[in-house]
């Protein structure tokens, strides 16, 4: 992966896919990621991760969300779309390597193979693993019959990769035979995110705990592609009242939707505070940057409760 520039100065991120306006929780995690740029001298950088599911005018709305709440990203944002040559590029690297091997099956063959020996569970069975050219010839006449394709797939041995994060101390999972491309041709968020990172200088990541067991993975892979291990930071989760991740399904979860129920920019911060076990003091990203200590954020995930009406911010009225 040596034609890729890569940055030298360190940076953070973040990524968020443009399928729609982020909720309270998304938010969370992008201020936090800015936060934690702000505190330790990185770049912030802002990814647009538009590969797969991408609603028309999301991105921008992201971004106008928070530019209000007064972050704006220190470079113009990296849009994946952009960037299909260099997606194409490091998969020929992994397949010089002999990394890569082709994958016929459909979710439903997956679901049916019996696993295999030692596979953690969920992993790929590794059936397409090692077949002959003659049964792969087979098996894309098959696919093309339906007018499908291949997907590839990265070969690993299944073996435990532990990475450390800042706030979950160290996180071991397996390395699997990801998908580096799908069938439909799409390049995979898991390799996607790799290459992203390197070329941009990221050096540590912040997001959603939802996402850590997907770190060690993604370390391996930067390590087969030859690019400079990043550090981990994965932030607690918002959940609904249920206990489930927030989604926008669950009401009043938009900044827009809050806006409109007469939440303000510092109602937003107050509550920042609150979720993050920093008490309501906070009206502005100024105080969220001042106020914020990573090593006593609150561990637990914080449950949202929508606004019946807009609460108050203390000292304002
Ligand atoms: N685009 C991913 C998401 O919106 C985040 C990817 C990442 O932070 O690594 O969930």
């Amino acid at each position: 992966m040596n034609s890729l520039n890569l940055q030298a100065r360190a940076a953070g991120r973040f990524a968020p896919s443009p399928s729609g306006d982020l909720h309270i929780g998304n938010i969370r995690s992008g201020l936090l990621a800015y936060v934690r740029a702000r505190q330790t001298g990185r770049r912030f950088l802002w990814r647009v991760e538009d590969l797969d599911r991408v609603s028309p005018g999301a991105a921008e709305s992201q971004l106008a969300v928070f530019a209000e709440l007064g972050v704006t990203p220190d470079e113009a944002p990296l849009i994946q779309s952009d960037r299909l040559d260099i997606y194409a590029e490091a998969i020929t690297s992994l397949q010089h390597c002999g990394l890569v091997y082709e994958c016929y099956c459909s979710r439903k063959d997956i679901q049916q193979a019996p696993s295999a020996p030692h596979a953690p569970p969920g992993a790929y069975p590794g059936t397409c693993r090692s077949l002959g050219e003659v049964e792969r010839e087979r098996q894309r006449d098959r696919l093309a019959a339906d007018g499908r394709s291949p997907a590839l797939r990265l070969r690993t041995e299944n073996s435990p990769v532990t990475v450390h994060d800042e706030l979950l101390g160290d996180i071991t999972a397996p390395t699997d035979d990801l998908v580096l491309r799908r069938g439909d041709g799409v390049y995979a968020y898991n390799l996607i995110v790799v290459v992203d990172d390197a070329a941009s200088g990221v050096d540590e990541v912040v997001r959603g705990d939802d996402l850590a067991t997907s770190a060690p993975r993604q370390a391996h892979l930067a390590s087969l592609l030859g690019l400079p291990a990043t550090g981990w930071l994965h932030v607690p989760l918002v959940l609904n009242e249920s206990g489930q991740r927030l989604a926008k399904r669950d009401g009043a979860v938009t900044y827009q939707q809050l806006q409109a129920s007469g939440w303000t920019s510092a109602d937003v911060f107050a509550w920042m505070g609150e979720s993050l076990g920093f008490g309501p003091g906070w009206t502005s990203l100024d105080d969220m940057i001042a106020g914020i200590d990573f090593n006593r954020i609150r561990r637990e995930p914080t449950v949202f409760t929508p606004p019946v009406e807009a609460p108050r911010v203390s000292g304002l009225d």
